[in-house]
């Protein structure tokens, strides 16, 4: 299978995945909390926290798209450009989690931040990235480079047009 036909079939977490896992994830949280704007919330978070690729994509292509073919094409394939993905960052998790436990935030803020959260932890685990992918420090420390989120060899892309 080429990966022009089926990006996601090796294992990265696909939208369509995420909108199951949030929406599994959104179930739990009302039935704990009985919040429904927690829950539209959460249900939201988990899934538009990869909106960050879009800065990504405007930050080296000056160019703003809503093409899905596009936008994977810049972030898995094209071996040029960085990624920041500002969002996906463990570092930014910890400040937002303790303002919302120290700062006793309601929950429509639960509920964000419980949906990016087990957002975050899928994209470690079913994505092929390093360990330390996901901290912005280390990012930061290796330029926003594309190999710094993959291991040698594993950028997705370089697997799937052989
Ligand atoms: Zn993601």
């Amino acid at each position: 299978m080429r990966y022009a036909d089926d990006p996601w079939a090796v294992g990265l977490m696909s939208p369509t995945a995420h909108v199951i896992a949030s929406a599994a994830t959104s179930v739990a949280f009302y039935g704990v909390t009985r919040s429904i704007p927690g829950t539209i919330m959460c249900f939201l978070s988990g899934i538009f926290i990869d909106i960050d690729h879009l800065f990504d994509l405007w930050w080296h292509k000056k160019r703003l798209t809503f093409s899905y073919k596009e936008l994977l094409y810049y972030c898995e394939l094209s071996p040029d450009g960085k990624l920041m993905l500002a969002f996906h960052s463990y570092e930014l998790f910890v400040l937002l989690w303790a303002l919302v436990i120290l700062g006793k935030w309601g929950l429509f803020w639960w509920g964000l931040m419980v949906g990016a959260t087990v957002h975050i932890i899928l994209d470690q685990i079913y994505n092929p990235v390093r360990p330390s992918t996901y901290f912005f420090i280390y990012r930061w420390k290796n330029g926003f480079s594309k190999e710094c989120f993959f291991p040698p060899g594993q950028l997705p892309g370089s697997q799937r047009t052989k």
